[in-house]
């Protein structure tokens, strides 16, 4: 730079011009000013062009303006909060770009992938992958070049250590794992199996959509599979249960011989297990059949209709990705094989594991449910901070005294009931199994929905395994898994 300088100087560039006469070098000078003119207009341009354009396109995300952008920008990455990448593009010497999954199928739905249409965060993300907020003059140098910029990285809430725990001890078998903070709403682990591998998917699409196919790699079960609830819709019954017997409600008992006997009808406890005189906390931790077909036949319907719309069935619920509505079908005019049904969690009532996860989330929460999120902030190729994504809430499905009633009732389940295998001298957790019936003759949905610390809860979980058999022996080692591995950090 200093001998740039003594070079300009020595051949009299920046002489003042002497008397009247033009300098030769004015007209020079003045090019100059008009080049950096044409630049500084450039740069303005281009910061009008970030800041002006780009808010048009947030208006119109599906606009085909955006994908115009691919031809501007290199498609940033998906990382991880501890930098582990998720989804990156390679650029090839030849300029060709390939996007590159190093995880293969263990992100496969809440990722998603960008070729074939976009799913997952891919598509959640797509605004934020396809804008750049590299400097602005590196920005407009490489637009005048010719060259593409690189896109914001895209940093998630997803926990890879917790995820890669959940995908492996589902093992082989199809189901789906949430994981949320409680308090905060930020997804730490979505799991559906069967998965596919993203970096494959558009050279094997014809075979995973074929109609011979019946697997349904692509379905995101943890969002859009439906499921009867099994025995984790005793949560509910006990709320509307408490809600109409608040002052004594411990008084309930039930005698069960393993099998509750209602006219016509009979309604077995699990593998028909006599269970004994059950006072409420005994049957909800046992989940006795019995006891909560016996308790539901006398809650009123309507008000078991408002609990149950309260707690998000047959609603919106407040996540970004696509999603199935959970349903809850029974009527005020119900006859009594579909009240003792429903009571059990099973007849046409259906949910969705990621909404089993936010009804565990927030009894955890106080009643308080915060809204489910995958992004957590946003930053450029080098590194900077440029949009961070705070918690909020999306309301209360109780009260904080029913809440911490349930909260009391589901620890019982972990001490001494069906969920013993989440009992840990590390924590102290709370939860609900289930084993759904879905099919005669079919082995049953194993279910488990929970929460630890009980006391000053951090994660909440939501398992289910397909035909896997009973809640207790085969979900609840996997939520033990996965509180394990992170209350062993
Ligand atoms: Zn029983």
């Amino acid at each position: 730079m200093r001998k740039l300088w003594e070079k300009l100087k020595k051949e009299d560039h920046f002489s003042q011009p002497s008397g009247g006469r033009r300098h030769p070098n004015e007209s020079m000078l003045r090019l100059t000013y008009v080049v950096v003119a044409v630049f500084v207009g450039m740069i303005l341009y281009e910061g009008w062009f970030l800041a002006v354009r780009r808010e048009d396109t947030i208006n119109n995300s599906y606009n085909a303006r955006l994908d115009s952008f691919a031809e501007r920008v290199v498609r940033g990455r998906i990382v991880s909060g501890d930098g582990t990448v998720l989804a990156e593009t390679v650029v090839g010497e030849d300029g060709s770009e390939i996007r590159r999954y190093p995880f293969g199928p263990l992100f496969s739905h809440v990722v998603g992938y960008s070729s074939m249409g976009r799913t997952g965060l891919e598509d959640l993300a797509h605004f934020y992958l396809l804008s750049s907020h590299v400097n602005l003059i590196e920005h407009t140098l490489r637009e005048l070049m010719g060259e593409k910029n690189m896109g914001d990285t895209v940093v998630t809430t997803l926990d890879p250590v917790l995820q890669q725990t959940a995908y492996d001890a589902l093992g082989d078998r199809r189901g789906a794992v949430v994981v949320l903070e409680p308090d905060t709403g930020r997804v730490l682990v979505m799991v559906s199996k069967p998965g596919f591998d993203p970096n494959t998917v558009a050279g094997e699409w014809d075979s995973l959509v074929s109609a011979d196919n019946t697997s349904g790699q692509l379905l995101n079960r943890a969002a859009q599979g439906l499921y009867p609830p099994g025995s984790t819709f005793k949560t509910v019954m006990l709320l509307e249960y408490i809600r109409e017997h608040p002052e004594d409600y411990g008084d309930f008992r039930f005698d069960c011989d393993g099998c509750y006997e209602d006219g016509e009808y009979a309604i077995r406890c699990y593998h028909g297990n006599a269970h004994g005189t059950q006072t409420l906390e005994e049957a909800f931790a046992n989940s006795c059949n019995g006891a909560f077909a016996y308790l539901g036949k006398q809650l009123d319907a309507g008000k078991l209709a408002a609990t149950a719309k309260e707690l998000l069935f047959n609603s919106d619920i407040p996540i970004s990705l696509p999603y199935s509505r959970s349903a809850y079908m029974m009527g005020e005019d119900a006859d009594l094989w579909e009240r003792l049904q429903t009571s059990i969690g099973q007849g046409r009532t259906q949910i969705s594991p990621l909404h089993n996860a936010l009804l565990a989330a927030a009894i955890a929460n106080g009643g308080t449910l915060m809204k489910p999120y995958f992004i957590d902030h946003i930053e450029n190729a080098g590194g900077d901070r440029i949009r961070g994504f705070l918690p909020s809430a999306y309301g209360s499905l109780m009260t904080a005294e029913e809440a911490a009633v349930l909260t009391g009732m589901m620890e019982k389940v972990v001490a001494g009931g069906t969920a013993s295998a989440v009992k840990s001298d590390l924590y102290t957790a709370a939860a609900k199994t289930g084993s759904a019936e879905f099919e005669a003759g079919r082995e049953t949905h194993a279910w488990m929905i929970g929460f630890a610390p009980a006391e000053n809860p951090r994660l909440a979980v939501s398992v289910i395994v397909e035909e896997g058999g009973s809640g207790g022996s085969a979900a609840a080692p996997i939520a033990r898994k996965i509180f394990d591995a992170y209350f062993s950090r």
